[in-house]
């Protein structure tokens, strides 16, 4: 998760689907599955179904306008389509990327996950409500967005990156250097991506890393 820190140390990390509520009911990223995980080598384990975590909200797969895909690597995009009336905001850099990837990252974009979505494509910087914008975040993925979410106790952004706390505010190095951020080990540009996180820490009181387990003991932010 942190490039060239934190050598030989497992990590445990958490895929979430995000649920702001505006005027617009919206999704902030849309799954993956214990298959693909597994599939991949990875030892994975299911917390909470889609449809149990919706109704805890009181809504429906029906209900949701809006899903904003950070990006679409396959542990992102997955259950999308089980949302028949949402729109999906996608960065033109990502989708096109997506449906031709590089050979090296073939394995982390399913075409058939996406290519039938009702996609809204943007390029850059979105703003979707007086509370609600997106900030285009490239460098783990070539397109990769995050959103920012005025809340009650200030700006929490969620972040378009594959990443967890350590990559914003990092543990010391082994040699006692400290360094103000650390770019995810999967990346598609390693200085965008760090560009990407400094962006996200000036602009935020709380960040919300998109694989941090930190949230999974909280129902809602803040
Ligand atoms: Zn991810």
């Amino acid at each position: 998760m942190t490039y060239m820190a934190n050598l030989g140390q497992p990590v445990c990390l958490v895929g979430y689907i995000w649920y702001v509520e505006d005027t617009k009911k919206i999704l902030v990223d849309s799954g993956g599955t214990v298959e693909q995980l597994t599939k991949n080598g990875l030892p994975a384990y299911e917390l909470q179904t889609l449809d149990s975590g919706l109704k805890k909200l009181g809504i429906t797969v029906n209900d949701i306008d809006l899903i904003i895909q950070t990006h679409l690597h396959l542990d992102h995009v997955a259950l999308a389509s089980r949302f028949p009336n949402a729109h999906v905001i996608v960065q033109k850099r990502e989708l096109d990327f997506a449906r031709n990837p590089h050979p090296i990252w073939e394995g982390l974009y399913d075409r058939k996950l996406f290519e039938n979505l009702n996609f809204e494509v943007i390029d850059g910087d979105l703003r979707i409500s007086e509370d609600i914008n997106i900030l285009f975040t490239p460098g783990h993925s070539p397109g990769g967005q995050s959103v920012s979410v005025k809340t009650e106790t200030g700006t929490a952004v969620i972040t378009g990156l594959c990443s967890i706390l350590d990559n914003y505010n990092p543990s010391p190095l082994p040699d006692g250097k400290t360094i103000a951020a650390l770019a995810p080990t999967i990346h598609s540009d390693l200085f965008q991506a760090y560009d990407s996180i400094a962006r996200i820490k000036e602009l935020a009181d709380m960040i919300l890393p998109i694989h941090d387990p930190t949230f999974l003991s909280k129902e809602s932010i803040p």
